[in-house]
């Protein structure tokens, strides 16, 4: 059973929350006060957070900034305001997510399941990404095309691998560079079409397949014929 830690002041939300993650099968633990909550988190291990900002005591972007010091546990911060600062505070600070009150508990709900997902969505079926008959299961990092396996490198694997992650959206060079070469490879963006040959000759060519995309002077897209 999953356990969920809500640390949140306003004990009438705590409440609700607590019982509609009951009934969802959730196995639930409350503090209404920061020390409290990061006491709960450093002594039981819980496989998500929810988390208020605005807290009595140490507030929540400070409970964060310590639990992220000892563990990588989903952290979704629940907070009144909906600032800018906030957000981007928050999720510099290591939330996974972040949700403004007052929220649907439908969307909370959603946001709880995606990010447990996400957690340990590595051994699950829906893990498998899927284009146009090109299949790709990141955890064994095996590759096919119909029901032929493909063979590729970490670099194509990797690259493969984002741009089915974001398909159907175009994806700059420099996007792809960053995220795939990292920074030191800042301003060799032809690399980035080098590999895309290296992509479409194993993927596209032998298959007659059309899935990537040049979007002239942007970068590729990846999509569904
Ligand atoms: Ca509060």
């Amino acid at each position: 059973m999953e356990r969920i830690l809500i640390i949140e002041d306003e004990e009438k939300i705590a409440r609700f929350v607590e019982l509609e993650l009951e009934y969802e099968g959730y196995q639930v633990e409350k503090a209404f006060e920061g020390r409290e909550g990061l006491a709960l988190a450093q002594a039981h291990p819980f496989d998500l957070i929810l988390l208020d900002i605005m807290l009595p005591g140490l507030n929540g972007l400070e409970v964060l900034r310590r639990i992220r010091q000892f563990s990588t546990v989903p952290v979704i911060l629940l907070t009144a305001r909906d600032t800018v600062v906030d957000k981007v505070t928050g999720l510099d600070g290591g939330a996974d997510e972040y949700i403004t009150k007052p929220f649907a508990i439908e969307e909370l709900l959603a946001r709880i399941r995606a990010a447990l997902r996400k957690r340990h969505g590595a051994a699950s079926p829906a893990a498998i990404l899927e284009v146009g008959g090109l299949r790709l299961n990141p955890v064994r990092r095996e590759c096919w095309v119909g029901a032929q396996p493909v063979e590729l490198t970490k670099r194509e694997f990797d690259l493969c691998q984002f741009l089915i992650e974001n398909k159907n959206r175009v994806m700059s060079r420099e996007v792809l560079l960053e995220r795939i070469w990292g920074y030191d490879f800042a301003g060799e963006t032809n690399v980035v079409d080098v590999y895309i040959r290296y992509l479409r000759a194993k993927l596209e060519e032998p298959f007659g397949l059309k899935l990537i995309h040049t979007v002239r002077g942007v970068g590729y897209i990846i999509k569904d014929e």
